[in-house]
This record gives C-alpha cells, structure tokens and sequence, in this order.
C-alpha cells in the first residue's frame, strides 16, 4: 500500500483556538488509524467508508507550521507512518475590560484554594481522552439563534487587573433559558464551581469536551448520557459573571478553541 493513499479531505490549517476535524477514507484492510498531536496519540473513529478525528489548536499556540505524524494499522500487521504538517495561523484578540465582584478578583485564601482546586479537577477532565466517538452527527449551538457569541480568545482585564483569555463563547441569554447539549456525549461534572458557577461538562469523546457555565439550574447528572439537543440546564448568572448569559466552552483535550468551530 502506498503511503501517499492517505488523503486527507480538509487542509491541514487551522486558526489559533480552531478545531480541526480530519478524515481519511476507508481502505481494505485498514485497523486502524492516529495522529500524533500535542505529544498525544490521538486515534480515529471509523463511520463506514471513512475516519474521523478532530484536534484542537489552543489559543495561544504560536503560528507556524507543526509536523504530525499519522499511523495506519492494517489487519495483516503493516504500519505505514505518513509525516504531515499543521500550519497554524495567528490571530489577533482583542481585549475587553470588565468589572465583577471585588471577591471574584482578588481572592480570599479560601477562595483561592477552592479556584486551585477545581482548575486541579478540570485539568484532569481535560487531560481524559475517551478513545471513541459518542457523536455522528453535527454540533449545534446551545440556544438555537442566540445572539452574541463572538468574544472567544478576547484578552480581559477584570476591575483593572489582567486575568486569563477568554476560553468560551458568550451567548446573550436571559435567566431561565434552556441549555442544549451541542452534541451526544457523556456528563463528566456538574456542580457549582467557583468562577464557572453552575457547570456541565460533556465528555463526547476523543478528548472534546462542551462546557455551558453560569447555569441557575443543571438538569443532568455525572455519569448521564445526553442526546444532542437534551436540556442539561437553565441559564442564569452564576460565578464571575457581569450578568446573565451562557458561557458555551470547548477543549480538545488540553486546547481551548472556539465552540463555534465545531460547527459544520
Ligand atoms: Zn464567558
């Protein structure tokens, strides 16, 4: 077999804070198929005549060009390795200024111990890649025709102070509104978290991972499978917030991109 049969149907090139969904086709014989990203083997699912897998590129990785390897695995024992390149392109945030609670930040010690913690916990939800797919068809947006939503990567300034990037997407939303799952997976946490509030995290498998913040209320439970589309929550104004709306997040195992490039 040649090694040049893989073809990949997308270019391999994506934005800073991009989601890269790749494929290859089906070809006899094949069992299976990775690509090494992020020092991580990260495997393709097969849907009939072809693979799928999708990577992420953080926000703040730097633009260039990244090489990759790709493994298939046939059933007779062949491994053909194909090198491959991701050219990531820089992009420029902007930065938006914000006021919160004095409380949310400049942390008591409690508090801060309580943020350690917790980024402890959805460092190790993150770093978790769940070796298949538990969707097939495309993501959707949490509230169908929401405004808003285009301040992800934003650099922030909270009451003065300089904090992390923006690592989501904020839907305008008023509280009480329904939260949709952007796709089948697999509730991972659920709980109240310090900066986050009310949080659902969706495992979907292949290291990808939805998140809907700020919740009044969650509807779903750890360990629950949800449907694409289920209700997992009410939105409402819950953490550091300036008011309500739903903060809608997605990571790729430890890379955060734009929700709103896991659309079609
Ligand atoms: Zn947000």
């Amino acid at each position: 077999m040649e090694a040049t049969a893989l073809l990949f149907m997308v270019a391999l090139s994506a934005s800073q804070g991009q989601a890269l969904q790749l494929e290859v086709p089906h070809l006899e014989g094949l069992d299976s198929v990775t690509i090494e990203w992020s020092e991580r083997d990260v495997p393709f699912v097969r849907d009939d005549d072809r693979w799928f897998t999708v990577i992420g590129v953080d926000l703040d990785t730097s633009a260039g060009e990244y090489p990759v390897e790709v493994t298939m695995t046939y059933a007779d024992g062949r491994v053909v390795t194909q090198p491959e390149s991701v050219e990531v392109l820089g992009k420029s945030f902007p930065t938006t200024e914000l006021t919160v609670a004095p409380g949310f930040v400049q942390l008591s010690p409690e508090n801060q111990e309580r943020a350690a913690r917790e980024s402890r916990e959805t460092g190790a939800v993150y770093a978790t890649l769940t070796p298949t797919a538990y969707w097939t068809e495309p993501f959707i947006v949490p509230i169908p025709g929401a405004q808003g939503g285009r301040n992800f990567g934003h650099r922030r300034i909270f009451n003065g102070e300089p904090r992390a990037p923006h690592s989501g997407a904020d839907l305008s939303a008023s509280t009480g509104t329904e939260i949709l799952a952007s796709n089948a997976g697999r509730v991972v946490l659920a709980k109240d978290f310090f900066f986050n509030g009310n949080a659902v995290f969706i495992d979907h498998g292949l290291g990808l991972y939805t998140t809907y913040l700020h919740l009044s209320q969650i509807l779903v439970d750890v360990g629950d499978f949800v449907e694409r589309g289920q209700v997992v929550g009410l939105a409402g104004a819950t953490g550091r917030v300036t008011g309500p709306h739903l903060h809608w997040g997605a990571r790729i195992l430890d890379a955060r991109v734009d929700p709103f490039s896991l659309l079609p």
